[in-house]
C-alpha cells in the first residue's frame, strides 16, 4: 500500500518545529502540562520524543550502555537510558535530521509522573547536571476513578508550576494566550480522534505503524495551530481513502488491536508481516493516550488537571479492562496483542493476567510479545514472526 501523501509533508513540519525552538525552552513529559508551559511563553521539547528517534534510528543501542556505565541499570526505562547515554556522548539524531548540533538547552524541566516514576529520575538527571530548576507533577496514581479531590491536587502543583514558570519567563502568564493554547490543543486532539476513528471502516485506512509516525505532531507540538493544520489534511487524506474504500492493508483479513509500546527500531518489519498476512493493526492503546477530549478553554486548569490524571496508564486494572472492552467494539477487532515491554514496565500490561481475564471475560483471544520500546537486545525477529503468523491464523480460523 501507497503511503499516505501527508507523510511527506510531516517530515517539514518537525524540522520547522525543531529549528524553531528557542529561549525561554521549557523540556516537558509526553503527557505533561505543555498547555501551561505554552501559555507561559515557553517553546517545549519533549526528550521522549528524543528517546523515539533513537530508538527508530536504532541508535539506542549505542547509547544505552553509556548510560549503564553511570549507574543506570539494563532493566530500567530504554529511553532514559538511550537519551541520557546520548547526552554522555554529545551526539544527536537531530543534527542529521535536522541540523541541530544538540538538543535544545532548558530553561525549566517538567515531568508528570501520570505515567511513571522513570521521567522524575531521568528529568533530575538533566536539572542536576544542567543546572536547570525541575519542577515534578505527582498526581495520585492508578486510579480506577476520578474524583475531585484527586484533580484539586494537581491543580494545586500547576499554580506551583505557574510560579516557577512566571519568575524564569519575568512576567506573568497572559490568560488570554493560555485559553487560546487549550483552545488549540483541544481541537488538534479531538482531530487526531478523529484520525484514529477512521480506523473503524473496514477496510482501515490506517495501521498502528501510520499512527506512531502521524501521531509526532500531538505530542510534541499540541496547543498550536500548526498541529491543527496539519491534522485536518491527515484527516481529508484518511477521509478519501475512506470513501474510495482503499484499505491501509491489502485484502484485510483480520483485525487486531495492539498494546503497549511500540517496537521503534522494528516498526517496518513488524507492518510487514502483518500486511503480508493480511492483518491490520486497527487501534492501539499507545496512540490513543494522546486524545485529551477534555480539554475545555473556559476551564483550562480543571480540564488539563483532568486530562492529565485520566489517561489510560495512570488507571487501575479493572478500569483498562472496561476500556480494552470498548474498544474491542468500536473497532471491530478480532484479537489483542500485548507487547510486554521488558524496560517499560508501566506501559506494559500483560503482567498482571490482564491477558487472561481480556479471554475469559471480553471472549476474544490475545497474544503477548517479548520485546523493548528501544532496546533491541530483548527482542527476537524469528521469534515474533512465527509467534505473530500463528496468532493471525489462528484468528482466520485455520
Ligand atoms: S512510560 Fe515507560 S517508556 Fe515512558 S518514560 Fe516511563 S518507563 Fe519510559
Amino acid at each position: 500500500m501507497p503511503r499516505l501523501k501527508v507523510q511527506d509533508d510531516l517530515k517539514d513540519l518537525m524540522k520547522k518545529y525543531y529549528q524553531s525552538l528557542s529561549s525561554p525552552i521549557a523540556w516537558c513529559t509526553s503527557a505533561g502540562p505543555a498547555e501551561i508551559l505554552r501559555g507561559l511563553g515557553f517553546d517545549v521539547y519533549f526528550p521522549e520524543n528524543h528517546g523515539a528517534l533513537l530508538g527508530a534510528s536504532r541508535t539506542a543501542q549505542k547509547y544505552i550502555p553509556l548510560a549503564q556505565r553511570v549507574g543506570y541499570g539494563k532493566e530500567i526505562c530504554s529511553y532514559l537510558t538511550s537519551d541520557i547515554g546520548a547526552y554522555l556522548a554529545g551526539e544527536t539524531p537531530l543534527s542529521r535530521a535536522y541540523g541541530l548540533t544538540s538538543v535544545p538547552k532548558p530553561d525549566l524541566i517538567v515531568f508528570n509522573t501520570n505515567q511513571c516514576r522513570e521521567v522524575s529520575e531521568w528529568f533530575n538527571f538533566y536539572g542536576r547536571t544542567l543546572g536547570v530548576d525541575v519542577v515534578g507533577i505527582y498526581p495520585p496514581r492508578h486510579l480506577e476513578e476520578i474524583r475531585s479531590v484527586d484533580i484539586t491536587q494537581v491543580i494545586e502543583q500547576f499554580h506551583h508550576l505557574i510560579e516557577v514558570g512566571e519568575r524564569i519567563v519575568g512576567k506573568s502568564m497572559d490568560e488570554d494566550h493560555f485559553r487560546e493554547v487549550v483552545k488549540l490543543s483541544g481541537e488538534g486532539s479531538i482531530l487526531w480522534k478523529k484520525i484514529l476513528e477512521t480506523a473503524r471502516h473496514v477496510p482501515s485506512p490506517l495501521t498502528f505503524f501510520d499512527g506512531t509516525i502521524l501521531m509526532a505532531p500531538i505530542v510534541v507540538m499540541r496547543g498550536t495551530q500548526e498541529c491543527v493544520d496539519y491534522y485536518r489534511l491527515v484527516l481529508d487524506e484518511l477521509e478519501e481513502r475512506m470513501r474510495q474504500g482503499i484499505g491501509a492493508v491489502e485484502n484485510e483479513d483480520v483485525r487486531i488491536y495492539w498494546d503497549g509500546m511500540p517496537i521503534w527500531g522494528r516498526l517496518r518489519f513488524l507492518s510487514e508481516i502483518f500486511a503480508e498476512n493480511n492483518a491490520c493493526i486497527v487501534a492501539s492503546t499507545y496512540c490513543n493516550s494522546w486524545i485529551f477530549d477534555d480539554l475545555d478553554p473556559m476551564d483550562p486548569m480543571r480540564s488539563l488537571a483532568l486530562a492529565y490524571t485520566r489517561i489510560f496508564i495512570n488507571r487501575g486494572e479493572n478500569y483498562k479492562l472496561s476500556y480494552f472492552k470498548e474498544m474491542i467494539k468500536k473497532y471491530k477487532v478480532d484479537g489483542m496483542i500485548f507487547h510486554d515491554s521488558k524496560t517499560c514496565f508501566n506501559n506494559t500490561n500483560s503482567r498482571f493476567g490482564l491477558p487472561a481475564r481480556v479471554e475469559e471475560e471480553l471472549g476474544i483471544p490475545t497474544l503477548v510479545i517479548e520485546g523493548d520500546l528501544n532496546d533491541l537486545r530483548f527482542f527476537s525477529d524469528a521469534q515474533t514472526r512465527t509467534k505473530v503468523e500463528t496468532f493471525i491464523d489462528q484468528l482466520k480460523g485455520y
